[in-house]
């Protein structure tokens, strides 16, 4: 089976809207409406398998999709903890929805088209107000890959985001071709954003300010973003906070833990994490990740200083922290080798 991918080397990447390179995008696409917006700031690549014209359409839908009320204006769709599988079509990240007296701000779009349409559905159910904006948290597919679902909006993101997202795009669309199915795949869209934040920056969305944060060091990821509601004081902290599922180290662990003081200080009373299916109190939803990663970075350093060999040290890595987080065989093995791998060289 042949594979086809648009993007993943910088220069099959276009941006900034020009009609005429999307259109030859589009002519990749097999069988993929070409509806893509004329607005000018959508910069669209696009990898699409090619030959799927027998694969099964995707039947599986994710459970009940539900955008909770956080707060006046501020909703909240907790996603599944749990691995990204066909059955839960990636819907296991956390998903906001703010409305403004003028327009509607997204945060992440969840890990798959489908998700991202059930997203689209309940702002619908909502507001009728535009989405003005899709503001992405950071790279990882299970927040962007229902980007396309909301082709037309202004796509907000860390001034790293577009990096990111070009040097691991096409290992995303093969890698979770497996995890979603191929059908699912083949309508995801790499939206890069053509907002970028480098500090700081305000959207209104009429009455309504938001303040996004984008973070350095490299944390969670090298593009990092949080968007705080100003009125109401609640923070989508996107996956810089966990709560239950396990943290994943995909950035710095050493970056992490020296950002908790500086998120500690924004001025939020609750969050909606990246993962876990619960609002949390704030500052004091960040306890549990500070305290995980300081017994992962400990443990590390102590192996490290003991001459352990990696392959021996990461399953002793973190074991105290075992039975207080959800997928934690899933990820500690992994984070135990990302931070004795980064820490080996202070
Ligand atoms: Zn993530």
């Amino acid at each position: 089976m042949t594979t086809a991918f648009l993007g993943g080397t910088g220069d099959t990447i276009q941006r900034g809207g020009d009609a005429t390179l999307i259109s030859q995008c589009t002519k990749f696409l097999a069988g993929a409406p070409a509806r893509l917006a004329s607005a000018i700031a959508v910069l669209v690549f696009a990898a699409v398998v090619l030959g799927l014209a027998s694969a099964p359409a995707a039947t599986a839908q994710p459970p009940a999709f539900n955008a909770e009320k956080i707060a006046e204006g501020d909703y909240a769709h907790f996603g599944q903890v749990a691995l990204t599988t066909p059955e839960n079509a990636g819907d296991i990240a956390n998903l906001g929805i703010i409305v403004g007296r003028d327009a509607v701000a997204v945060i992440d779009t969840g890990g798959s088209v489908q998700v991202g349409r059930a997203l689209l559905d309940a702002v619908r159910r909502i507001t009728d107000k535009p989405v003005k904006y899709v503001i992405n948290t950071h790279e990882h597919p299970d927040h962007v890959f229902g980007n396309a679902a909301f082709v037309g909006a202004t796509f907000v993101g860390h001034h790293n985001l577009p990096r990111e997202l070009r040097a691991r795009a096409a290992f995303y669309l093969q890698s979770f071709r497996d995890q979603l199915g191929p059908a699912a795949i083949a309508e995801v869209r790499i939206i890069l954003p053509t907002v970028l934040v480098k500090d700081t920056m305000e959207l209104d969305l009429g009455g309504r300010k938001l303040l996004l944060q984008a973070w350095s060091p490299p944390a969670h990821t090298a593009c990092d973003l949080t968007v705080l509601d100003e009125r109401t004081h609640v923070l989508y902290s996107g996956d810089l906070v966990f709560l239950d599922h396990i943290p994943v180290i995909d950035g710095s662990i050493e970056g992490w833990l020296a950002l908790m003081p500086r998120l500690a200080a924004v001025p939020a009373v609750r969050v909606v994490p990246g993962h876990g299916r619960r609002v949390g109190t704030w500052p004091g939803a960040l306890a549990d990740e500070t305290r995980y990663l300081s017994v992962v970075a400990a443990d590390a350093r102590r192996l490290i200083a003991a001459g352990t060999p990696l392959a021996e040290a990461v399953p002793n890595i973190g074991q105290s922290e075992r039975t207080r987080w959800k997928l934690f065989d899933d990820y500690n093995p992994r984070n135990a080798t990302a931070a004795y791998t980064e820490l080996e060289w202070d």
